[in-house]
């Protein structure tokens, strides 16, 4: 990535950043390059592709096209004093990749207790049998993260905000410790994006995303991204080089193609979850809205303080009722979809239950919890629905 993307606004950088002319040949969008055996003039030039840095060069399909490559660089574009991205079939597959990057066997990985459940999983599974150990951290420890560091301590793990609960992280009050301890910090920043947190410029080691949420933008295809900052992206691409990782051209074309809007789709599920989550607190129904720019939600401060926006995705707490009464107010709904993932045009609504998934930390909410992603409808039907959908759920509660 040339500094001069860099130093572009923002919006100007999402679309102009990973289009190398050498890329796209004349045509707005780089192309679908869909290879697998890359041809050599003469022996000599094989010989001399092996040996070489092959970052950028055609070599052979696994080490990707100019397709991907594009996807990447934008990325890395997006991410002011990034060094380099790897893509991904999967956000999971981006998160086991960076995690095999950083740690070996005896090291100790800390991640919050509010993270993205199979985050979770890898750490207790996949990890733990190859002798790393994970402990989980209250979100909302801050600073306070320099008690639990041991010296087997070699990376922190953040998700801000938390799956599911919403607590905002101060990012960067624990990567001022890490730094100090040399260990390294991995950030989850998915809700966000580096359009609402630029994590890289924050000093974190590794900007993780899952790409099937908002840089694709509508809801059909996998993909992840891990972007390094400085000295840090040459461990990432060795290591996802021996796992084999790589991504399909089509499904980083897609990607490319949703990331170009995604900077204005971005504002408008900002404006209508704002107005929704607004409108969700002053009903009797909801005890409580988990959306990090309402002082409602935990670490709301550290938002205020960190971020440059908010997205589309946030929960809400019922007064009283039960698994029953939730499932009727979410089945009354017409406009929200009942389904997993989020990110894409249309709006979502999913009962979510993270008390299962703690063991650091018990969220303490009154009631059942719902999880909407706010999609690009217009919010006064959205709010209608909603209305409906709470009605079912007072006549359901009894
Ligand atoms: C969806 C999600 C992932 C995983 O992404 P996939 O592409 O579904 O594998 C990781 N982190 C967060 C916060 C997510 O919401």
């Amino acid at each position: 990535m040339s500094d001069d993307q860099h130093d572009l606004r923002p919006d100007t950088r999402v679309v102009t950043a990973g289009r190398r002319p050498e890329w796209t040949a004349g045509v707005v969008n780089t192309p679908v390059w869909r290879a697998s055996t890359i041809l050599y003039d003469d022996v000599a030039h094989l010989r001399a592709s092996g040996a070489a840095d092959t970052h950028h060069r055609l070599f052979y399909g696994r080490r990707g096209t100019p397709t991907q490559w594009s996807l990447a660089d934008a990325l890395t574009g997006l991410e002011p004093g990034a060094e380099g991205t790897f893509l991904y079939p999967s956000g999971v597959a981006a998160i086991a990749a960076c995690l095999l990057a950083v740690l070996s066997p005896g090291d100790e990985l800390l991640v919050p207790d509010s993270a993205y459940d199979p985050t979770r999983s890898m750490a207790t599974g996949l990890l733990k049998r190859f002798g790393i150990a994970a402990r989980f951290y209250d979100p909302l420890v801050g600073k306070g993260i320099v008690e639990l560091i041991s010296p087997a301590t070699r990376a922190i793990f953040m998700e801000s905000p938390g799956s599911l609960t919403f607590e905002v992280q101060d990012v960067s009050a624990i990567v001022a410790v890490a730094k100090d301890r040399g260990i390294a910090t991995i950030l989850d920043n998915t809700w966000a994006t580096p359009l609402f947190f630029p994590a890289i410029a924050k000093g974190v080691d590794y900007s993780i995303l899952a790409c099937t949420k908002y840089i694709v933008g509508h809801s059909d295809v996998m993909l992840g991204s891990v972007t390094a900052g400085p000295g840090r992206f040459a461990a990432l691409r060795e290591t996802s080089f021996q796992l084999g990782q790589v991504t399909s051209p089509d499904d980083a074309w897609l990607g490319s193609r949703g990331l170009r809007t995604m900077s204005l789709r971005l504002r408008q599920h900002q404006a209508s979850a704002l107005e929704i989550a607004r409108w969700l607190a002053a009903q009797p129904e909801v005890s409580r809205v988990l959306h990090p720019a309402l002082p409602s939600c935990p670490g709301h401060e550290i938002f205020a303080r960190d971020f440059l926006g908010s997205s589309g995705l946030f929960a809400f707490a019922l007064q009283g009722g039960d698994e029953r009464s939730r499932a009727a107010l979410i089945d009354a709904l017409d406009y929200f979809g009942i389904g997993y993932s989020w990110g894409g045009y249309e709006s979502l609504a999913l009962p979510v239950d993270p008390a299962r998934h703690r063991t650091a930390t018990m969220p303490n909410f009154a009631g059942p919890l719902v999880r909407l992603q706010i999609g690009l409808e217009d919010p006064a039907d959205l709010i209608a629905d909603l209305a409906r959908g709470l009605a079912a759920f007072r006549a359901a509660r009894g």
